[in-house]
């Protein structure tokens, strides 16, 4: 092992002081019970971190606190340059703490290192940035009005309120990036519940939002577990809208639990989503898009193309290279720089993703390569290698559901006629990629796709000012880009007597 998780552990600061605490009200905070859970380094399988664990009592204090943040104006309320600067001063912070960020993440997820430094990290810092630009965007429109008279109508954008962000942990900080960016750009307040298997890099974005000055209760985070913390603040009276990133299941619990008070919710979900290679496609890059495609981040990406369909004739050419570069790859541990690939992000992570390569097999699809966790040096951390399967039939359990792991299912195709219907025959609709130089065919089969992004010659890239979201199971909303404004902003309208 060339860099040894322990040193890693041993010389970041951040970790000097535990249990760490909840952030709430600018405050450094203990929860209400005194209890505190573990955050473990998936790489060894050994505690990493305690934690302070927030429960319904925590939550309660949080919302009060970003309630009255809300209405006492101190945001909303700030001029919107004003609130710009802040928003852009988070983004030059998680810049300027870049790597020490990216250790955090990539020791409470497993993640490789490398990936942080190039993605969740800059990406993070980006969306601030992006949202601190819009929040000077954020209008109105006038309206004509055909009523008799003289008439002034016009439109206003104003925050929603208090927004409960519930994320997960496949992408810890940018996935709190995606919700307050867009949440607090249009003036909203903000309780945050982080993943339970990744609360450190929420905790140490808190810390870079109180050096940035974001005012009390604008922002709060609570660590904490679903069923307590996140239940808690998705069934507040207080909270007004819930930002949720998860799974399908927890999403509709989410739905259930927000009738209270009719809480607006936005849900980025689940998905299966088809990567299409067709034997015109430049075959080197479609073939590591495909590979990247999957295995980026060990498979828990929610717009993972994890059902592969490749045009017969080219088939087996794809499926040689692709298991070619599944044994190539290095797996070990994230904080590591010549790790290609981490750990899984737990063990009941790992435990899912090995049962649904048990029924892979039990279903009878082909398996090329993988099918393991691996042993040796990484025997004690969550390491599942990569794997293949071949000839997956669409009526197969391992081509419908998201595994969430490093688990490729592959198919072969006619032609387009026979392609459409089964790339869109799953209940999600996230994303969703094609490869081929016909531009015709391309745009042809983007259209037809049931997705909320489709990918051209390309896969798994995000912009900050692109929209974000399913069809489908897959969400409701989309987050990111100018359209988050719709999710998390209320539209007035005024109208004036001007006779
Ligand atoms: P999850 O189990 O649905 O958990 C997501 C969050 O919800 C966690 O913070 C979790 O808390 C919390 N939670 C669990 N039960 C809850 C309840 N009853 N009430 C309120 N909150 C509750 O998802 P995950 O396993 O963390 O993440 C994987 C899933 O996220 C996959 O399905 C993936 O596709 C999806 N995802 C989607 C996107 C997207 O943009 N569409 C992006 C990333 C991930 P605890 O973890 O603390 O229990
Ligand atoms: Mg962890």
């Amino acid at each position: 092992m060339a860099i040894s998780t322990k040193e890693v552990e041993e010389s970041l600061d951040f970790l000097k002081h535990q249990p760490k605490k909840l952030f709430i009200n600018n405050k450094w905070v203990e929860s209400q019970s005194g209890k505190v859970f573990t955050t473990i380094n998936p790489a060894t399988g050994k505690p990493l971190a305690q934690v302070y664990e927030g429960d319904a009592a925590d939550i309660g204090i949080a919302v009060k606190a970003a309630r009255t943040a809300f209405d006492d104006g101190r945001w909303k309320d700030l001029p919107p340059a004003e609130r710009a600067r802040i928003l852009w001063k988070i983004g030059d912070l998680i810049e300027e703490n870049a790597y020490e960020l990216a250790q955090i993440e990539s020791l409470d997820n497993g993640k490789p290192i490398n990936e942080c430094l190039v993605a969740d990290i800059p990406l993070s810092a980006a969306i601030f940035r992006y949202f601190a630009g819009i929040v000077t965007k954020i209008h109105g429109e006038t309206i004509p009005v055909s009523f008799p008279g003289r008439w002034f109508n016009y439109t206003l954008r104003q925050p929603i309120g208090v927004v409960g962000a519930i994320i997960p942990w496949n992408f810890p900080l940018m996935m709190a990036a995606f919700k307050l960016g867009p949440a607090l750009a249009c003036g909203n307040t903000v309780v945050l519940k982080p993943a339970e298997q990744t609360p450190l890099s929420a905790l140490r974005l808190a810390e870079i939002a109180q050096e940035a000055e974001l005012p009390a209760g604008v922002l709060n985070v609570v660590p904490g577990f679903g069923e307590t913390a996140g239940a808690a603040l998705a069934s507040h009276p207080f909270v007004d809208k819930i930002g949720f990133t998860g799974s399908v299941e927890v999403g509709k619990k989410i739905v259930q639990a927000s009738t209270g008070n009719l809480k607006r919710v936005a849900l980025e979900l689940g998905g299966k989503s088809p990567n299409i290679i067709f034997a015109d496609a430049d075959m080197q890059r479609a073939v590591s898009g495909a590979f990247m495609g999957i295995f980026l981040n060990q498979g828990q990406v929610c717009s993972a193309g994890s059902r592969l369909f490749v045009q017969e004739s080219c088939y087996d050419l794809v499926l040689e290279h692709l298991t070619e570069e599944a044994r190539n790859t290095r797996l070990g541990p994230g904080v590591d720089p010549l790790t290609q690939m981490g750990p899984l992000v737990s063990q009941e992570q790992m435990d899912r993703v090995l049962t649904y390569i048990s029924i892979g097999r039990e279903e009878g699809a082909k398996l090329m390569v993988g099918g393991r966790r691996a042993g040796g040096d990484l025997k004690d951390g969550y390491f599942v290698e990569p794997t293949i399967f071949a000839d997956v039939r669409h009526d197969m359990r391992i081509f419908q559901e998201e595994i969430f792991g490093p688990v490729l299912a592959a198919t072969p195709f006619k032609d387009e006629d026979d392609l459409i219907e089964k790339a869109n025959s799953t209940i999600y609709g996230l994303a969703a990629g094609v490869w081929t130089k016909d531009i015709a065919k391309a745009h042809r089969v983007a259209h037809a796709l049931k997705a909320g992004t489709v990918w051209i010659n390309c896969y798994n890239l995000i912009d900050p000012a692109q929209p974000w979201g399913g069809f489908k199971q897959s969400g409701w909303g989309r987050e990111l880009g100018t359209y988050s404004i719709e999710i998390y902003t209320e539209v007035k309208d005024v109208w004036v007597n001007l006779d």
